[in-house]
């Protein structure tokens, strides 16, 4: 997709006679739902000119920060991301990291997950904030919460410590009054306002009248400048286990050329149906070095394969433990280790490893 990338101020640089340099924070618009607008003739929502959207948020002048924006053009539906996007948002903070404080990063809600997990392991070493966020309701509506997501995700942005560092040093999602990490979310509501839940990690901050945060829960990294990472591999699967689950669905996941990872969503604590085809093809899914990852179609949970015998098969043929993993953040946190061609004891030894605060051990 050919990106064309623009910086546009919305107000000017620095306020004169300040003491201390104002916030910064540079807002990247990718598309989705906030800068959507009704297409007339067909009623559906189609991306639009997000500077033309941003009038509708006069707000955004009352801040005393310097907000830029950077937009991808053309916006997307974020139906549409690609890793080779994450690459690019991760390109951009990299060569803006010096002169914000912060990012909020604009996106369509049905795979925010995704990214903020993919982002969470590609900006290794990250000491500021990275807060996405988005709307169910175009920000031209009447009854849009695009605005208040918008609003709260700068000010948290540009939020600081009274030792000025910031406040929330990580990837994070902000939706609807609550601040998750990012790689602990999941898209729960296609309807609601609140449309994501951080069902193992509690959240970073909850907004009413304050914004309260829980700085004990907030990650910060040791000193150090920031890693970009930008080399991902797509050649991963998910496969959700079910009664009465075919032989040859497994089988053919198993033999796939091309694969090198499968995130099996099992059932309950991590388990599996006894069939002596699947241990036998999960074991030679090892011994072709594809890594196999369980982690539970419960949202809320983690996997404990020593806890029932139909758990304990998994560990013996060679699965690993996603812990209380969700499905965005294992199939991203496998594609950002299998770019780095890692061997697969390595693999294994990092999948078990929390890398960005994305498990609980
Ligand atoms: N389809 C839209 C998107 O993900 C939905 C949204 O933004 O809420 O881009």
């Amino acid at each position: 997709m050919n990106l064309i990338l623009y910086i546009c101020s919305l107000k000017p640089r620095f306020l004169e006679n300040m003491k201390e340099k104002s916030p910064s924070v540079l807002l990247i618009y990718t598309g989705g739902t906030i800068g959507m607008i009704e297409n007339p003739d067909t009623g559906a929502l189609e991306s639009f000119n997000f500077d033309e959207l941003l009038k509708q948020v006069p707000e955004l002048k009352r801040f005393n920060y310097q907000i830029d924006t950077y937009q991808f053009q053309p916006p997307i539906d974020s139906s549409d991301m690609e890793p080779e996007l994450w690459v690019k948002m991760v390109r951009i903070i990299e060569e803006h990291y010096d002169t914000y404080d912060g990012f909020v990063i604009l996106h369509g809600t049905d795979t925010m997950a995704y990214t903020a997990s993919a982002l969470s392991f590609m900006l290794e070493n990250l000491a500021k904030p990275v807060i996405l966020t988005g709307s169910q309701l175009p920000i031209g509506m009447l009854r849009t919460d695009g605005k208040e997501n918008l609003i709260t995700a700068i000010e948290i942005a540009a939020a600081r410590r009274p030792d000025r560092s910031p406040m929330v040093p990580e990837v994070c999602i902000f939706f609807e009054n609550e601040l998750m990490r990012g790689n602990r979310t999941t898209k729960v509501n296609a309807e609601n306002f609140n449309a994501f839940r951080s069902f193992n990690y509690p959240v970073l901050a909850t907004v009413g009248i304050h914004i309260r945060y829980n700085e004990h829960l907030i990650r910060r990294c040791p000193d150090g400048p920031l890693k970009p990472h930008y080399l991902l591999d797509k050649n991963v699967v998910m496969l959700t286990l079910f009664p009465g689950i075919q032989e040859s669905v497994i089988g053919m996941v198993v033999r796939m050329p091309t694969i090198k990872a499968i995130v099996l969503k099992t059932f309950g604590s991590g388990n599996a149906p006894q069939k002596e085809w699947l241990v036998r093809h999960l074991k030679e899914a090892e011994r072709r070095g594809i890594i196999v990852v369980n982690i539970t179609q419960c949202p809320r949970g983690a996997v404990e394969m020593r806890r029932y015998g139909t758990g304990l098969q998994l560990l013996q043929a060679g699965v690993v433990s996603g812990y209380d993993s969700t499905p965005e953040c294992a199939i991203t946190k496998l594609m950002f280790l299998l770019g780095h061609d890692f061997s697969p004891e390595e693999t294994r030894r990092l999948m078990d490893s929390d890398l960005a605060g994305e498990i609980t051990k």
